[in-house]
């Protein structure tokens, strides 16, 4: 009985480093890794020690003979990625002959992370306490003797992993034990509620430490830049999510669910996310740690039907094949096309099992009325309007419609709660360059332009996309570029200690 990967998965690849028979694919070494959404196990090939299992940080891999529901789709997803012709995982160009059984050879032991012995700790401090700063911070103290000063401008330590997942993927959110033990790490000391550009500047941060390596994420989103997007009732997916992860800066009442039907503008992950959460029973949320004030107002709300707005066709949505079969199985939701353009029907019956369009075959179809109230009494539904995208967000006072694209005409759908999810973008950080373009901060392999000594991690380096274990990688080569320069002697030698950096904080926070 072979395992499989599911949904939840991360792809931050431990499971690859620690399977004996080389059966999960892509790896990190092959290019398919890059832009794959999941890894896979081949059946055929794996062994069944149970190793990827109590290796996953986020709970994706179980015993085929163990899937239940929808889950049971992930056993024929992971067997079809490695049968496109039998000696190579399907359709990813460049990805090594089939391996299994392969056992991994022993290569040169490799030193990369150790510094030479006359080296004293390095004390680096890391700003942001989700994904990107805490994989940075665990391959410090792992590798290195490196002393770590983890700063949060929140009270509460976790960054996107606390306040970005959904309350309803508690196996996702697991990945933060696996972080936390890191924060109270004997060499690690974390300042919570310390906001670096308020209570300390970016230069003081830096005259206490060798080094700074920035891993503050997107902060904000991209808007959509039409007319009435400032109108009440249009609220920005970051600032939903925040709202039912209960973060401390959004409002308990910042949402208000008392319209029949939501347009949520995005094809992305999130935007799913939004949408699920949303026509999903609210008693099923009860208990998994969403806000109280969240619960309560779905449990009063009136929200039937969600219309996710995409400006591509289905086979080019932003979301993933894994969060969208999710929806497939949310009990009590129906799923519907707006059939109003052929390109949408031809570009679903033309797909290849593999692609994403596929997943939508078997959806019913119907070009839609929106003059009619939304779905059937007594059920929710969701409709993917493709091929469109908003022109206005009509209403008085408050939102009533939004206009959109697509068909022969300019329809409006009714709707008083806009949610826009069309991406987030990073936000300038006191201190650190600033490129406005793409909404990062400039550097080499993780080393701020012009900033020697400062490093950068995660989304505010590479911009807003990857899942949590793409951060995986993009921090091995930040503390690789640090650890570098650490050899070469380019680090400015700091003015103050712990102890200092300390008292300053104690003064600032009074
Ligand atoms: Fe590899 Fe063992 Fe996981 Fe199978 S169960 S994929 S052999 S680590």
């Amino acid at each position: 009985m072979a395992f499989a990967i599911t949904q939840t998965c991360c792809n931050d690849a431990t499971c690859v480093s620690v399977c004996p028979v080389n059966c999960i694919h892509p790896t990190p070494e092959e290019r398919a890794f890059g832009s794959t959404e999941m890894l896979h196990i081949d059946p055929k090939s794996c062994i069944d020690c149970g190793a990827c299992a109590d290796a996953c940080p986020v709970d994706a891999v179980l015993p085929l003979d163990r899937l239940t529901g929808g889950q049971r789709e992930y056993a024929r997803i992971n067997a079809a990625y490695f049968e496109q012709d039998g000696t190579k995982p399907s359709g990813e160009e460049g990805t090594p002959a089939r391996p299994g059984p392969n056992f991994h050879a022993w290569g040169e032991p490799s030193f990369d992370r150790v510094l030479p012995s006359d080296f004293g700790p390095l004390r680096v401090a890391i700003v942001g306490t989700g994904p990107a700063g805490m994989y940075a911070a665990k391959d410090l103290l792992l590798h290195t003797r490196a002393e770590v000063t983890l700063v949060d401008r929140l009270p509460v330590a976790g960054g996107l992993v606390r306040y970005g997942v959904a309350p309803d993927h508690p196996a996702t959110k697991k990945v933060g034990e696996t972080f936390a033990r890191f924060l109270t790490h004997p060499r690690a000391r974390t300042y919570l509620d310390l906001d670096v550009g308020t209570h300390v500047t970016a230069e003081e941060l830096a005259a206490h430490h060798d080094a700074v390596i920035y891993a503050v994420g997107a902060a904000t989103d991209r808007r959509l830049g039409i007319p009435g997007e400032d109108r009440p009732g249009v609220v920005s997916a970051t600032t939903f999510v925040a709202w039912y992860n209960a973060h401390p800066e959004v409002a308990a009442d910042a949402v208000d669910l008392s319209s029949e039907r939501v347009v949520v503008v995005g094809n992305g992950n999130v935007a799913l996310d939004v949408a699920r959460i949303l026509v999903s029973d609210p008693e099923t949320l009860a208990g998994t740690g969403i806000a109280g004030h969240a619960l309560a107002e779905l449990r009063r709300g009136k929200v039937r039907e969600v219309v996710l707005l995409g400006r591509r066709g289905p086979e080019h949505a932003a979301y993933t094949r894994p969060e969208l079969l999710a929806l497939k199985h949310l009990p009590g939701v129906d799923l519907l096309i707006d059939d109003h353009d052929p390109r949408i029907g031809a570009a679903i019956d033309a797909a290849g099992p593999r692609d994403k369009a596929a997943v939508l075959r078997g959806t019913a179809r119907e070009a839609v009325d929106w003059s009619l109230p939304p779905g059937t009494a007594g059920r929710r539904r969701i409709v993917f309007r493709f091929l469109s995208s908003p022109v206005a967000v009509c209403g008085g006072e408050d939102t009533r419609a939004v206009r959109v694209t697509g068909g022969t005409s300019e329809p409006e759908i009714p709707a008083g709660l806009v949610l826009r999810a069309v991406g987030y973008r990073g936000a300038a950080q006191a201190g650190l360059p600033f490129d406005e373009a793409t909404g990062t901060v400039p550097h080499e392999r993780g080393r701020v332009t012009g900033r020697p000594g400062t490093y950068v991690v995660g989304w505010i380096k590479r911009g807003p996309s990857g899942g949590i274990g793409a951060n995986r990688a993009c921090a091995a080569e930040t503390v690789g570029s640090l650890l570098a320069d650490a050899v070469a002697g380019t680090l400015p030698a700091p003015a103050g200690g712990p102890k200092a950096f300390r008292r300053l904080v104690r003064r600032r926070r009074r």
